[in-house]
C-alpha cells in the first residue's frame, strides 16, 4: 500500500522536509476543514489561521508545536479524511504529527516525565512487587501534589491499581495445572500467541485470566510466550528509537509463533493497532506485514471463530443491557463492532453502543497541562454513562476515564462473555 510518508526515510527529522510538508499538510486542511470539530488540535489550528485572516505563511513554529502537542494520536481524524493514501494528496495528519513529536524529541531529547510515563514495564515490574504499598502510596494527596510538581503528572488523574501478582505468573502456574497443556495442541485446533499488554500484566490481570479462560473454553490452545511493552507510549513521546526497539524485539518472537501457524491475539485495542497499522511502517523486520496480518483484537478473533462456527454457544447467563464504548483505537482498525456482535450472541443481552472518544489517549491526559481538557473532550462520552447501568469499554484507560468522569467503571467484554459461560470469576489457578 502506498503510505504518506516513511518513518524511516534519510529526512525524517530534517527540520526543513519536516516544516515543508507541515506547510502542505495545513494548507490541504484549511480548505477542507472536515475535522473542525474532531479534537483541540484542529480547533487550535483554525483558529490560529482565522486570526491570520487565513495566512497560513504567518504560522509560526510555536503554533505548529501547539496543534502537534495537542494531539493525542486517537486516529479519528484519519478514516474520516477524504485525502489519505492512495488519493494523491497522501495525506496522514496523526503520523505527521507523530513526526512533529519525534523531531522534537531529537532535539531537546526526550523529557523526564515522557521517559517515567514509557516505562511501562519497568514500572510494573517493581510496583507489583510492592503492589500494596505502591497503590498506597498513590493515594495519598500530599505525595500526588509533589508528583504533580516534579513529573507533571495531574494530582487528580485517577491511576490504574497494581496487581500484587503478574498476569504472565499467574500464567505459567495456570498452564502448569491445565490438562490441554501437558498434551500436545489438538490436530486442526486454532492456536493463538496471547499478547497480554502491559495493563493486564500488571494492573488488570483478570481480563487477562478472562481472556485464556474463554479461549481455551472455545478449545483454543494459547500461548504466552516473553514480550514487552508493545511501544505505544513511547511514540507518544517522540521517542522513536525506543518504539522502533520494542517492534523488534516483539516481531522477533511473534514471528516464530505466526510461520507455526498461530495468530496474534490481544485484548488491548492500541496495542493490537500499533502491531497491525505502525509496525509495518516503523520497524523494518520483513516479518512485520507477515505478523500484522495475523494479529487480531481479542473480540474481533473470538468473531471470527463464531464465523467459522467454532464458538460455543454454551451460555448459561444472560447478561441483561449493557453499554458499550468503542474505543478510538478499535475504531482506527476498521473492523466494525466486533465486542458487540459477540456479546449479543449472550441470550437475552442487547449492547448500546457509543462509539465517542473518552480523551485518555495513552498519557496524553495523566499530564497536568492536558488533563482537565481530556475530561472536556470526553464529557458527551461520560454523560452516556451516569445511570450506572452495566457498562464495557475494551480500553482499560478509557475504563479509567470514564470512571473518574462518570462514576461508572466499565469492563472489559471478555469478562462480561466469561460471566455469561458460568465460568469461575478471577481464578486463583
Ligand atoms: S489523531 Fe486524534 S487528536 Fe490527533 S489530530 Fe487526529 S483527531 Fe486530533
Ligand atoms: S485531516 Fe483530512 S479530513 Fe481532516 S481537515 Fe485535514 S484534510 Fe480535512
Amino acid at each position: 500500500m502506498a503510505t504518506a510518508f516513511d518513518f524511516n526515510a534519510p529526512d525524517f527529522y530534517s527540520p526543513e522536509a519536516y516544516a515543508k510538508e507541515t506547510a502542505r499538510i495545513f494548507d490541504i486542511c484549511n480548505g477542507c476543514r472536515l475535522c473542525f470539530n474532531l479534537c483541540p488540535s484542529f480547533d487550535v489550528l483554525f483558529k490560529r489561521i482565522d486570526e491570520l485572516d487565513g495566512d497560513l505563511d504567518q504560522l509560526a513554529d510555536p503554533d505548529t508545536r501547539k496543534v502537534v502537542d495537542l494531539c493525542y494520536d486517537c486516529k479519528l481524524c484519519f478514516p474520516k479524511c477524504p485525502y489519505t493514501p492512495p488519493h494523491h494528496f497522501m495525506l496522514d495528519f496523526p503520523r505527521h504529527m507523530l513526526r512533529g513529536k519525534a523531531i522534537e524529541a531529537k532535539k531537546h531529547g526526550v523529557s523526564l516525565r515522557d521517559k517515567l510515563l514509557s516505562r511501562t514495564d519497568l514500572l510494573g515490574t517493581v510496583s507489583t512487587k510492592a503492589a500494596f504499598l505502591v497503590n498506597w502510596t498513590l493515594g495519598i494527596k500530599p505525595l500526588r501534589a509533589l508528583m504533580e510538581m516534579t513529573v507533571g503528572i495531574h494530582r487528580e488523574r485517577n491511576l490504574p491499581k497494581y496487581s500484587s501478582r503478574t498476569f504472565s505468573s499467574w500464567y505459567k502456574r495456570h498452564k502448569m495445572q491445565d490438562e490441554q497443556y501437558r498434551t500436545p495442541e489438538a490436530q486442526g485446533a486454532p492456536k493463538v500467541v496471547f499478547f497480554h499488554t502491559c495493563s493486564v500484566n500488571y494492573n488488570d490481570t483478570d481480563t487477562g485470566k478472562a481472556a485464556i479462560q474463554v479461549l481455551e473454553k472455545n478449545g483454543v490452545h494459547v500461548e504466552v510466550p516473553p514480550q514487552k511493552c508493545c511501544g505505544m507510549p513511547y511514540l507518544d513521546g517522540g521517542d522513536m528509537d525506543n518504539a522502533k526497539k520494542h517492534a523488534a524485539y516483539n516481531l522477533n518472537r511473534l514471528a516464530d509463533y505466526v510461520k507455526k501457524g498461530y495468530d496474534v491475539v490481544s485484548p488491548g485495542p492500541s496495542c493490537s493497532y500499533l502491531m497491525k497499522q505502525e509496525y509495518p511502517m516503523i520497524s523494518n523486520n520483513p516479518d512485520a506485514k507477515l505478523v500484522a496480518s495475523h494479529t487480531f483484537d481479542l473480540m474481533e478473533y473470538l468473531a471470527k471463530l463464531h464465523k467459522d462456527g467454532k464458538l460455543s454457544m454454551d451460555f448459561k447467563k444472560s447478561q441483561g443491557k449493557v453499554r458499550y464504548h468503542l474505543p478510538c483505537h478499535l475504531k482506527a482498525q476498521n473492523i466494525g463492532f466486533k465486542s458487540r456482535d459477540v456479546l449479543e450472541l449472550i441470550p437475552d443481552t442487547k449492547v448500546e453502543v457509543v462509539a465517542k472518544c473518552s480523551g485518555h489517549d495513552g498519557t496524553w491526559s495523566l499530564k497536568k497541562e492536558y488533563f482537565k481538557m481530556s475530561l472536556e473532550v470526553g464529557r458527551p462520552l461520560f454523560e452516556q454513562f451516569s445511570d450506572g447501568a452495566a457498562a464495557a469499554s475494551d480500553c482499560p484507560l478509557a475504563q479509567l476515564q470514564i470512571e473518574k468522569g462518570s462514576g461508572t467503571k466499565p469492563r472489559h467484554p471478555i469478562q462480561i462473555l466469561r460471566d455469561a459461560y458460568g465460568l469461575e470469576n478471577n481464578p486463583k489457578a
